[in-house]
């Protein structure tokens, strides 16, 4: 029995289809198409897959409409797939609840590695039902209870502001959070102007994240979109 996980294109061009279903073929991927709205949904019912990659725009059927339903029932992964310039779009389908987008024309790697970040979520969901007490990643390691963070064993002194931000990242290791969304978690509002205050506040818990050995891209950024925090490997290279 194959046991490879389920991935659900969901795209209504045949050439991009085909192209991301030759992809998951080399990779031993198991897939199921639909190539609009209603399919979507039909497939994302039945079959449950592990993953959606979303077209946005499709014929019968706005993509982000598609997310609002699936998320009242599901917490799986999804991708959306969309064209060069629709940060807009894009934007609102992560608020919607979108894990991460692909953005077209895309390449096959880039397909994979998206899909690698999703896949490994999905199974981090698995292993810890209840959120634990430790996150580790990396060099770095958070103490909830304590409320602590510390990068190599050392503690970084961080603000509340900025512990807050580092904690909210990591609960969502692997998904891109938006500005709009990080707003309102940490200041329960949001208003464009706040966009550079949050830049600004990034830096700093960048530059403390910074062990001083090497660089560790723990967060990063999604121009004009928002940041996400990357799953590394105990060297600190972003996990394959
Ligand atoms: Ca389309």
């Amino acid at each position: 029995m194959n046991n490879k996980p389920l991935i659900l294109v969901v795209e209504d061009d045949a050439a991009v289809r085909n192209l991301m279903a030759m992809t998951l073929d080399t990779q031993g991927y198991r897939y199921h198409l639909a190539r609009n709205g209603a399919e979507a949904l039909i497939e994302a019912t039945t079959h449950q897959p592990a993953v959606m990659l979303l077209d946005l725009g499709l014929p019968d059927m706005e993509g982000v409409d598609i997310i609002r339903r699936v998320r009242g029932w599901t917490g799986m992964p999804i991708i959306v797939v969309s064209a060069r310039g629709e940060d807009a779009d894009k934007v609102e389908a992560l608020d919607a609840g979108a894990d991460d987008y692909l953005t077209k024309p895309f390449s096959v790697d880039e397909l994979l590695a998206r899909l690698r970040v999703a896949l490994r979520r999905v199974n981090a969901d698995q292993a810890s039902v209840q959120e634990d007490a430790i996150y580790e990643n990396g060099a770095l390691r958070i103490d909830y209870a304590a409320g602590c963070a510390f990068i190599a064993e050392r503690e970084i002194h961080l603000t509340p502001i900025e512990y807050k931000l580092l904690c909210l990242l990591a609960r969502n290791t692997g998904k891109v959070l938006t500005h709009n969304y990080i707003l309102k978690e940490i200041w329960g509002s949001y208003t464009a102007s706040d966009v550079g205050s949050l830049r600004v506040f990034m830096a700093t818990l960048r530059k403390k994240l910074q062990t001083g050995v090497r660089e560790q891209p723990y967060i990063q950024t999604h121009v004009g979109i928002g940041y996400r925090m990357l799953k590394l490997d105990a060297r600190g290279e972003d996990a394959p």
